[in-house]
């Protein structure tokens, strides 16, 4: 890998185009300025000419030449690929599932570019398919594009409402821009409280942890917009922030106020005391600004990572393993029949696990909105139901350990 790394970096460095687009742009200039001379003045036109001819030449050979050593650059970085990608042939597209549903394809790209903050590529990207509307291929084994037509036409032009989708993902990078670059949680703050019901609904964190980092800010010295202070009143000023706001975060937090409340009498030394991990945790801005990430797409209806961008790393991972497959079958003469399933098992990372299922230790029944899965204090997880029949509305036991809690204290798990 490690010369393909180095035959991109020295393609980057030196065997890049812009010597050779500095001299086109120097032979537009040229023409450009014969052009303005003959309009100006006609009869100058052959001696213009005349005179032109030669610098002109010229800079087209030096352009020629500026392009050899790109030319050569890229016969190596191939030469590279090759070598290192000798035995290993991309597997045949025998069954193409994704031809027959070209333009859920470039939905899929064009959503993928505007969650990365992409815009202007998204939207001449748009611009581009609609103008070129691809032909759907029908394939064996998937379902018929022309039946799902309406759908896909929907997709991307009237349904697929992309400047929307655009001003809702510049809001969130804007928001992401000034809790990374500028250490400023106020826009995150102000996000999160104006949907406060809802997260709080989802069981989501989020405004308390921005609170929090507000307050740790503003203990160790930085002012509100997130510059870094000379002050010494730091403590104070946490302090003040604390009495303000905290109070809606009383009932569900308690006991993480407490703590950041137990470090004031620290206050000269947080460094080493017992609350040292909750003042400097470098990690707690990319925490909070994942955490903000995946609540934002989540109202939205959408995943936090791009499901283009999983569905790629899933197959890359896939990849060997069916390539072996495809090898063993050839080998065999063996056919794989079954279209929607895989004849072997692709190990995925728990990160890439959809779906999950919560089935009740106690009733063994899978739980459904009706009779979501429940936490108790202790941590252990039971249906609703299980829960109304264990507790009969007081306090009970657990099954699975000593602890005893009251029904009402049990957080509804969201899977
Ligand atoms: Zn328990």
């Amino acid at each position: 890998m490690d010369d393909l790394r180095e035959q991109i970096e020295l393609l980057e460095s030196s065997d890049n185009l812009s010597a050779s687009i500095n001299d086109v742009q120097k032979a537009i200039d040229l023409l450009v300025a014969a052009r303005a001379k003959i309009a100006a003045d006609p009869q100058t036109a052959p001696l213009t000419l005349a005179k032109l001819h030669d610098p002109l030449k010229k800079t087209m050979e030096v352009a020629q030449k500026d392009l050899k050593p790109i030319y050569s650059g890229l016969n190596k970085y191939s030469r590279a690929l090759d070598k290192k990608f000798k035995d290993k042939p991309l597997p045949a597209a025998e069954n193409d599932a994704l031809s027959s549903h070209p333009q859920l394809i470039n939905r899929a790209i064009a959503m993928h570019l505007l969650r990365e903050g992409q815009f202007s590529v998204a939207s001449t990207f748009i611009d581009e398919a609609n103008r070129n509307p691809p032909r759907p291929e029908p394939t064996p084994g998937t379902p018929n594009p022309y039946l799902q037509e309406a759908c896909s036409k929907d997709a991307m032009h009237g349904t697929f409402n992309s400047e929307k989708l655009q001003s809702q993902f510049s809001e969130m990078y804007h928001i992401l821009h000034e809790l990374r670059q500028q250490r400023n949680l106020g826009p995150a703050i102000e996000w999160a409280r104006d949907r406060s019901g809802v997260l709080e609904a989802r069981g989501s964190n989020l405004e308390f942890e921005l609170c929090r980092l507000k307050f740790v800010c503003l203990f160790v010295g930085r002012d509100e917009g997130g510059a870094i202070t000379e002050s010494e009143d730091g403590p104070l000023r946490a302090w003040a922030y604390a009495r303000s706001e905290f109070a809606p975060f009383q009932n569900r937090y308690s006991r993480d106020i407490q703590k950041l409340i137990g470090a004031m009498a620290f206050w000269p030394n947080v460094q080493d005391s017992p609350y040292r991990r909750y003042f400097y945790n470098d990690s707690a801005w990319e925490e909070v600004a994942a955490s903000f990430t995946r609540e934002f797409c989540s109202l939205l209806g959408l995943s936090a990572d791009s499901p283009l961008y999983i569905a790629a790393t899933a197959g890359a991972i896939a990849l060997p393993t069916l390539l072996k497959l495809q090898n063993i079958m050839k080998e065999k003469r063996t056919e794989w029949t079954t279209q929607n399933e895989l004849p072997v098992e692709i190990p995925l990372p728990p990160s890439y696990h959809f779906h999950s299922i919560f089935v009740c230790p106690v009733s063994k029944e899978q739980s459904t909105d009706q009779n979501p899965p429940m936490m108790m204090p202790c941590g252990h997880v039971i249906a609703q139901e299980s829960l109304n029949k264990l507790s009969k509305g007081a306090r009970f036991k657990c099954p699975y350990c000593p602890g005893e809690s009251h029904p009402r204290d049990a957080k509804k798990v969201f899977l």
